[in-house]
Parts: structure tokens; sequence; C-alpha cells
């Protein structure tokens, strides 16, 4: 066989993993869930009493990276989790989606919730843990009263409870609503919220693992991550690798919005390249160019078209163009976007969602914005690219928590792509898409 076809990358196509059940008749319901082999993985754990330290093999071998934005493997962080340690051991699935264009979380629940609450049980099997929390984001409210539903639904089959399906494992799962505050998706913040204080991250060290809910061991991780959980241990760890590349294996939910035909979520193998996802969407609206992507969501660095047309979809993909995979949420602009605006979106919702415990963070943002308002409002000065550089710099790596970082990375890689853009309108006075369009 000729070389190039023994090399030749295998095609990534749509693969509906986690949102397995979208497309079938009342999709949220354990019945559906049951037909296409739900809850088969926890009755085979449960009744061939497979050990939690085989099952974690099988996670590590996956290549599960975690599916809220960080991408830190799966295995690796729940062998973290103490085996000896005296009390509780909390369990938690982060559903605070509330970054700008992610929508990911919210249909898993909305469409397959017993996929989550079965990879919840069996992750709380693997480390022990007693008693679980699902936190959904305070802006979803019918999402949250579905979920309970859906938890119902298991305790009333005897899926969750004591003596889960007769046998010596116990495990209890509720459903909490978050408070609408995008930083309680910050697993520290997550845990002082469901404590029931003010959503604001915790110094890190001690980490959940050791100092979670009430002092004791917590596990947090994302919706998606819970979701890949039943299908690695049915069908093994090899076989979610497989359907992905190098370092990141599986599938991965892009949540596409912004200039394009067909928003919405594609679930697809890693490393397809990102032309075919972005036909898969239907392409840019209106038959426009694309100018730009925001590949992972906005606290990813933007990359502009003839970049990201070079690129795949996953980890190693997009950190090779200068991005990240972040938690997949798409925002493709066209060539009618003007970068100058966007930005002071993007900087208003950072500014407006920063917690206020660190000066950097707190302060920074409220410069960033106010800066790049000023601009907008005509009024900017050449040095004012230079001054929003060094507020970003000075911002990123010296808050508690990455939100200070997230907020840095739109204003250095929209300056670092689009100077020409925002020189024009400090000269000018106005957007430079507005006077093309004049
Ligand atoms: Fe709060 Fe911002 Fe500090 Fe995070 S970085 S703890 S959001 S002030």
């Amino acid at each position: 066989m000729p070389d190039e076809i023994i090399n030749a990358p295998v095609q990534k196509k749509l693969f509906p993993l986690c949102l397995a059940t979208k497309d079938l008749n009342h999709p949220a319901s354990i019945k559906t869930y049951i037909s296409i082999g739900g809850y088969e993985a926890l009755k085979k754990i449960l009744t061939d009493k497979i050990s939690p330290s085989d099952l974690l093999e099988e996670i590590k071998l996956s290549g599960l990276r975690g599916r809220g934005g960080a991408g830190f493997p799966t295995g690796l962080k729940w062998s973290f989790m103490p085996k000896n340690a005296k009390g509780e051991k909390y369990l938690v699935c982060n559903s605070d989606e509330g970054e700008p264009g992610t929508f990911k979380d919210r249909d898993i629940i909305r469409y397959n919730p017993h996929q989550i609450i079965e990879g919840m049980i069996i992750g709380a099997y693997i480390m022990d843990a007693t008693v679980g929390f699902n936190y959904i984001h305070g802006e979803i409210w019918n999402e949250y009263l579905s979920f309970g539903e859906a938890l119902n639904q298991a305790r009333q089959a005897g899926l969750l409870g004591k003596n889960i399906l007769n046998s010596d494992f116990s495990f209890e799962l509720h459903a909490v609503h978050g408070y609408g505050a995008y930083i309680c998706g910050e697993e520290t913040a997550l845990i002082e919220s469901i404590e029931g204080k003010k959503g604001q991250p915790r110094f890190k060290p001690p980490f959940p693992a050791t100092y979670g809910i009430y002092g004791k061991p917590t596990c947090v991780n994302n919706t998606e991550t819970f979701a890949s959980i039943p299908w690695i241990i049915r069908h093994g760890g090899q076989a979610f690798n497989d359907l992905g590349v190098a370092n990141s294996g599986g599938t991965k939910i892009f949540s596409v919005s912004g200039h394009i035909s067909n928003p919405g979520n594609y679930e697809i193998q890693m490393g397809m390249p990102f032309s075919e996802l972005l036909d898969l969407a239907g392409g840019v609206w209106k038959g426009h160019k694309l100018k730009a992507v925001i590949p992972g969501g906005p606290s990813t660095a933007l990359v502009p078209a003839h970049t990201i047309m070079q690129a795949t979809m996953d980890y190693d993909g997009l950190s090779k163009i200068g991005s990240s995979l972040g938690a997949g949420s798409m925002i493709v602009m066209d060539e009618t976007t003007c970068m100058v605006n966007t930005l002071k979106r993007l900087s208003y919702f950072f500014y407006e969602e920063s917690c206020g415990q660190c000066t950097p963070c707190r302060e920074g943002t409220g410069w960033v914005y106010r800066i790049v308002k000023r601009i907008v409002d005509g009024q900017g000065r050449l040095d004012d690219l230079n001054l929003l550089k060094d507020v970003s710099q000075k911002i990123s790596g010296r808050t508690i928590c990455a939100l200070g970082d997230a907020a840095a990375v739109p204003v250095l890689s929209f300056i670092k792509h689009f100077e020409v853009e925002f020189e024009y309108f400090i000269r000018h006075g106005k957007s430079m898409i507005e006077s093309l369009n004049d």
C-alpha cells in the first residue's frame, strides 16, 4: 500500500455520543436511554464487581480530558481523590456554563440527562463518593427542573440511593440551581456556592480533592466529561481514544454560533478539520466571507480566517495555531464584524463578571473596558493600544483564578491580529468596517 494511503488521516465525522438520544422520541426519558444501552455499564460493574482501580485504568486509557475548558486528563484527576479519607466524599457535575457562546451542557441535560447520571454514579463508584451534586447554571430553570425529573426516574428504578441495584454500593445525587454568575463555574467558587456562600474562588492549594465541599474530598468535572463515561466503560477506553487523535481522545461537542448558517451543537470526532465543521454548520451565513473565529469560547484566543482554515479541531490542533479548545464554544465572525466593537462587548463581560477579590482583575478588567469604550466613543489615543496590552499583561498570572487570564486573552489576540482596525478607529473616530460601507 502506498505510504500516503497508510498515513492518510482517518476521516472524522459527526458522532453523537453525549447527545446520543437527541434525535429520538422522548429523548430525556429513562426508557429511551435504556433502549440505547443506557445503565448497562453500571449494571455490569455492580454485577461483576469490577474493581474501581480497573475502571480508573480504563478512563485513563480513553484519553478523556476535562471538557469544561481546562482539558486536564480525567483519569489523572480522579486518581487524586484520597482513598482512605474518613467521612463523606463528594462528586460535583459542573453544568454552570455561563460564557458567551457556550450552550452544550444545557443540551446534554435537556436531551440526555441519564447519561450524565450514569456517568456520575460510575464516577462515585470509582472514587468512593457518597453524595453528588449537579450544579446547573442559574439562567436555565427548565433544565434544572427536567434534571430533577430524571433524578426521580433513576431513584424509582433503584439506580440512586441506598444499595443501588441491590448491591452494597450507595450514592445519592441532587440538582442544585446556581446563582447565574459566570464565576460560579470556577470549581472552588462553585463549591462555595453549594455551601450556601457567595460564589467566589478560593485560593489553591488546597485543591478540592483534599479540601472541597465542607472541607471534604471533592471531585468536580464538567457535564460533557461525565456524559462520556458510560460509553467508555461499555466500549472500552481504547475504543473511545481511537475516535479522536493523539492527546485528544473521543468526541467533542462544538457549540457553533455567530455568523453561521445553522448555529447549534455539533458533536464530532476530535481531529476533524475546521473547514469540515464549518461546512457541517452550513458555512458562513449569507454567503459572506469568514473573517475570524474564536474556537473555544471568549477565553480562547481569536484566530484569523487564513489560520483557522489550516487547523484541526482538537487540543493540539488549536494549540499549534496559538489558541485552544476551551469548552468548544466556536464563535464565527464574518467580514462585516468590527473587531473594536466586538472586543468592547467581550471586555464588558469580563469586567461585569469579575468577582472583585483580586485587584489586578477587579481594576484591570474595568480599565480594559473603559479604554476600549473610549476608542469606540471616538476618543481613543494612539498609545491606548500599548496601554491595553500593558494592563492585560499585568492582569495575567496575578490573580486567584483563571478569569483574570481569560480576560486578557481576547484583548491581546484581537490587537495582535487586527491592530490596523484598532489604529483606524483611533485615527478616524469610527470603525473601518463602517467606513468601507459608507
Ligand atoms: Fe475574582 Fe477575578 Fe480574582 Fe477570579 S481573578 S478571584 S474573578 S477577582
